[in-house]
Parts: structure tokens; C-alpha cells; sequence
């Protein structure tokens, strides 16, 4: 039985372990070669499953990018937050939304608008690449 519960979670610590590492997100591929390149023996059907799972735990986040693949990257998404993404290295910033909160308020009152939901990203350069 112990044996059976190592092998259940060994996939999904590797992949979380190369998810830690870089404040980036990656697509399953780039986490796959990743995983060559540690020699951890994880197939790439359980790359995509492992992070399917991660994501519906809250555990990461995906981003479709502009060429429509999905990438990921550790995160607590239910904690309502917004990502500044760099253009040249892709680095990501967790950024709060306080700013938001105010042009909420000028949209209501300005518009009569209420606001129920959003989601944004900025994308620029970090600080290392500026
Ligand atoms: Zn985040
Ligand atoms: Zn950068
Ligand atoms: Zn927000």
C-alpha cells in the first residue's frame, strides 16, 4: 500500500518541483523536457493530467497564450489577484487590485455600471529587463 501511494503522488511532486522553480508559465511540453533534463520518469499524458488536476485544485493557474496553448504556473488563483507578465523574459508579478476597486467606484458612478466580475493581465518589462 505504501509502495501504491509513492507512485500515486511521485508524478505530481516532480511537476510541481519544476512548476517552483520559475515564476513563469510553462506549457506542459516545456514542463515535460524539464522533466527529461532532471531524469524523472513522468509521461507526458500524466504532465497534462497531473496539471488538469492542479488546476481544478486551485494550485495553478492557466493561461491561454496568443498561439492558443495552454500554460501553467503555481499560484492560488482563488486568491483574487491580477498577473504582470514580462515581455521579454516572462516573468510574472502577482499584482492586488486596489487600483481596480477605484475605477469600479468612478464606473458606478460615473455609468451606473456595476461591476460583478473581471479579469485582466499586464503585460510590460521587469525590473531585470527594462
Ligand atoms: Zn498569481
Ligand atoms: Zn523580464
Ligand atoms: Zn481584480
Amino acid at each position: 500500500m505504501a509502495l501504491r501511494a509513492e507512485y500515486v503522488t511521485r508524478p505530481r511532486e516532480e511537476i510541481a518541483g519544476v512548476l517552483r522553480e520559475e515564476r513563469r508559465f510553462l506549457s506542459a511540453a516545456e514542463i515535460y523536457e524539464k522533466l527529461r533534463r532532471i531524469r524523472a520518469r513522468v509521461a507526458l499524458s500524466t504532465v497534462y493530467r497531473t496539471l488538469e488536476r492542479l488546476r481544478e485544485k486551485g494550485e495553478v493557474s492557466e493561461r491561454i497564450d496568443a498561439g492558443g496553448e495552454a500554460r501553467y504556473m503555481l499560484c492560488e488563483p482563488a486568491k483574487h489577484h491580477h498577473h504582470a507578465i514580462c515581455r521579454t523574459c516572462g516573468k510574472v508579478e502577482d499584482v492586488d487590485c486596489t487600483a481596480v476597486d477605484r475605477f469600479a467606484q468612478s464606473l458606478r458612478r460615473l455609468h451606473g455600471f456595476t461591476i460583478d466580475d473581471h479579469a485582466m493581465e499586464f503585460m510590460g518589462r521587469c525590473r531585470q529587463c527594462r
